[in-house]
């Protein structure tokens, strides 16, 4: 069980982060919420999970350091506000470049320098970010999605390998697929880079890379996170955990 552990999970209002809230708020952590939405969405969130919300912009370092302050010291750590953005290199706008960065990378920089003097000195945490297949391997017109998560599992790493004796795990957990806004967002502009209808984007370009031919579930997700959390899991750390259908073992 989880109880008494607090955790604080970025971008948690929608999809994957969600989906991991939930779970670990049904194994007994109580829960901070973080990502934008509407304001009764949010509230009902924060009754049925007993939990409480800090609405900052991760994109720059000033909101990164008030969610810290106001989330307070977090035993669990979940890294996973994100964004995408699809277009070829030549025309890829600049500031969606530094977005990009700035959500996917930097922020998880500036929380876990903010989070880890509390968990070293309780001697017990968890960092987990949410990385991608895209860590691993790369598909064409996503540089700085690609870019970004190939930096947060060599960030990952090496807060792992510092704070290996101090009771404190840093892993990331990389999913294929999994059927959230975030994707729907990018069927559009994948269906103009390619020249592709709808259809054949979903099963010709998304599913194609996954043997399993099917989206990975958000909950699927969250009981990983739980594991890694887990006593059991003291000695993971490090690792970049695949969740993605078989996608990178091909
Ligand atoms: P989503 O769009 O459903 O959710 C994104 C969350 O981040 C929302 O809660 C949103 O409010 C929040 N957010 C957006 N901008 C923010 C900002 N500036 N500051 C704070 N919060 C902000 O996306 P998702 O698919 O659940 O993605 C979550 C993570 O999983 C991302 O890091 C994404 O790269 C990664 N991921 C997703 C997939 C997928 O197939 N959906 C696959 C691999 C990895």
């Amino acid at each position: 069980s989880l109880s008494g552990k607090r955790a604080l999970v970025t971008g948690s209002t929608s999809g994957i982060g969600l989906a991991i809230a939930r779970a670990l708020s049904a194994e007994g952590a109580q829960v901070v919420l973080n990502g934008f939405g509407d304001e009764a969405e949010i509230a009902a969130l924060c009754e049925e999970l007993g939990a409480t919300h800090v609405g900052a912009d991760l994109m720059t370092q000033e909101g990164c350091e008030r969610l810290m302050e106001e989330a307070g010291a977090v035993d669990i750590l979940i890294n996973n506000a994100g964004m995408q953005f699809v277009s070829p290199i030549e025309d890829f706008p600049v500031d969606k470049w530094s977005a990009i960065i700035a959500l996917n990378l930097t922020a998880a920089f500036h929380t876990t320098r903010l989070a880890v003097p509390a968990m070293k000195e309780k001697g017990w945490g968890r960092i987990i970010n949410t990385a991608s297949a895209h860590s691993k391997t790369a598909s064409p017109f996503k540089s700085a999605y690609n870019a970004s998560k190939h930096g947060i599992d060599g960030f990952t790493k090496t807060v792992a390998l510092e704070l290996a004796q101090t009771g404190v795990t840093a892993n990331c957990i990389s999913p294929g697929y999994v059927w959230t806004p975030l994707i729907e967002g990018q069927i559009p502009d994948t269906m103009k880079a390619r020249g592709l209808s709808e259809k054949e984007v979903i099963n010709d370009v998304l599913l194609a890379k996954q043997p399993t031919k099917k989206f990975v579930q958000p909950a699927e997700i969250g009981a990983l996170a739980v594991f890694l959390c887990r006593e059991e899991a003291g000695n993971v750390t490090g690792a970049n955990w695949s969740i993605d259908g078989g996608w990178t073992a091909g």
